[in-house]
């Protein structure tokens, strides 16, 4: 997996870092005290997208068959994490001007 550095010193940042950085507009660098931008590639539209849709549609699915409801609930969570995981893949870090 492709790791988001520091635009200005170049210190990589751990996944759960990336992944907070998405709720943030800024990202701000303990190492070197600098402030980046944090811009989101078009893709992280798309994957946002395709993630409610396939949501609803286990939600859909799973709710009217009641057996299946705990392996709806495993195929929704599978979700979030692939989800999370490709996040950190979608979002660059760029320097402020
Ligand atoms: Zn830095």
């Amino acid at each position: 997996m492709k790791k988001n550095k520091c635009p200005y010193c170049g210190k990589e940042l751990s996944f759960f870092e990336s992944v907070n950085i998405k709720e943030n507009l800024e990202y701000y660098c303990e190492i070197c005290a600098n402030k980046s931008d944090v811009r989101a590639k078009k893709s992280l539209k798309t994957l946002i997208t395709m993630l409610i849709i396939l949501t609803s549609v286990c939600v859909l699915i799973f709710s009217f068959i009641f057996r299946m409801l705990i392996i709806g609930s495993v195929v929704i969570s599978g979700l979030f994490v692939l989800f999370y995981t490709l996040v950190p893949g979608l979002i660059i870090l760029k320097r402020k001007e």
